[in-house]
């Protein structure tokens, strides 16, 4: 009998991909290079920005982000409860805070229509994020913003190459936040991407991220407080790589997603991400959601007796053991989000996985189901 062993998620690097990395090593920049001046041209290029600013992380451009905007002690910044914790520590670091706003029963997106009565006087912004690669209700989040006068801060972490009314995520914000961890679309290892068309934000940014440099560079001038948040050579060469096949990853990460959608009709205790009509979704993992009734601890724990990674996706951030500490949130505060947190749960997703895996994936999880049911 061979075992099944299917991760959650796994990097597509091909020959192509290590070449472009081994080429760095032959040269004398590993950080600080054209390769960085290339790949922020191309992301910029790609999502029509002004401008790029390559970090080290996603989490790093969200920081350099409210960093540039000034946002810091006595703010407050709407953001989601479901996301990825690093769209609302960002908000924190600066000493600012994070005021959740439920979401969207159908997209998973902040809901456009509780943002109003999140505002007051120490409101600076809404960061919206683009969760799990669907874009979120932009028109009407900028028509709020707008009328409030709010900055918006698009955390897009997870939506390079998704579109709404065919705009590209990562241009709604007055600046954006892609990340190019090993599960994104494209990968860097460790990487980010803020995008802008505000020269002065971006320069900022570009300053920020090498410990507060001048424009200049001048190695030992240092205008302001910064960071080393820098995004080396290797990676800016790897992200290059990466992008130059994007179209061909995309359509991969479509296919595999149309095939898990066509399998999945035959669960009824299934529902799949909705998507909206004007939107266009950039697959970042497959989640699936269990119809009331059904425990998906007990599913994922089956699963993983069976050889195939699943996980909650997302546990609320609200009910992280250090926001409650620091906030005294409780379960009840964002309902719908709790509610929907509870039921999620991310499949296997990556580029290479193949139909005859996601056969198994799919016989495994009925039998999960049924089990569970009879409990
Ligand atoms: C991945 C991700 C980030 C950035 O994560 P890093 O690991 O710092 O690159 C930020 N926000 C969301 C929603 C994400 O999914």
């Amino acid at each position: 009998m061979t075992m099944i062993n299917i991760p959650l998620s796994r990097p597509d690097v091909d020959e192509q991909d290590i070449q472009s990395v081994v080429e760095v090593l032959k040269t004398p920049y590993l950080s600080i290079g054209p390769k960085l001046v290339e790949f922020e041209s191309k992301i910029a290029n790609y999502v029509g920005r002004k401008f790029a600013v390559g970090v080290n992380s996603g989490t790093s451009a969200l920081h350099l982000i409210i960093r540039s905007l000034g946002i810091g002690g006595g703010d407050e910044v709407i953001t989601t409860p479901f996301s990825f914790v690093a769209s609302a520590n960002c908000i924190l670091f600066e000493g600012a805070r994070p005021v959740f706003v439920d979401i969207e029963e159908e997209t998973l997106n902040i809901n456009p229509e509780l943002i109003g009565q999140a505002i007051n006087k120490n409101t600076k912004g809404i960061l919206s994020v683009d969760v799990f690669g669907h874009p979120c209700d932009w028109d009407a989040i900028l028509d709020i913003a707008q009328k409030r006068g709010l900055y918006v801060v698009e955390d897009s972490c997870e939506a390079l190459g998704a579109k709404y009314k065919e705009r590209k995520c990562g241009s709604f914000g007055v600046a954006s936040a892609f990340g190019f961890y090993p599960n994104k679309q494209i990968t860097t290892g460790e990487g980010g991407m803020i995008v802008t068309d505000d020269e002065v934000l971006a320069n900022l940014c570009r300053s920020m991220r090498n410990q507060g440099r001048g424009e200049d560079m001048s190695w030992l001038n240092h205008d302001r407080l910064g960071y080393n948040y820098r995004l080396d050579e290797m990676s800016a060469a790897l992200g290059l790589s990466q992008l130059g096949k994007f179209e061909q990853i995309l359509e991969k990460r479509s296919q595999v997603a149309d095939q898990y959608l066509n399998r999945l009709k035959e669960i009824d205790e299934v529902n799949v991400q909705f998507i909206r009509k004007n939107s266009v979704m950039s697959w970042f993992v497959f989640v699936i959601r269990l119809k009331e009734g059904i425990n998906r601890d007990r599913v994922i724990e089956y699963l993983k007796e069976n050889g195939i990674a699943s996980k909650p996706y997302f546990p609320p951030i609200h009910l992280q053991p250090f926001y409650i500490k620091q906030f005294g949130y409780k379960m009840g505060d964002f309902p719908i989000t709790e509610r929907i947190a509870s039921q999620c749960l991310a499949l296997p997703f990556y580029n290479a996985l193949s139909n005859n895996q996601i056969d198994i994936i799919i016989d495994v999880l009925k039998k999960a189901i049924r089990s569970q049911k009879n409990i």
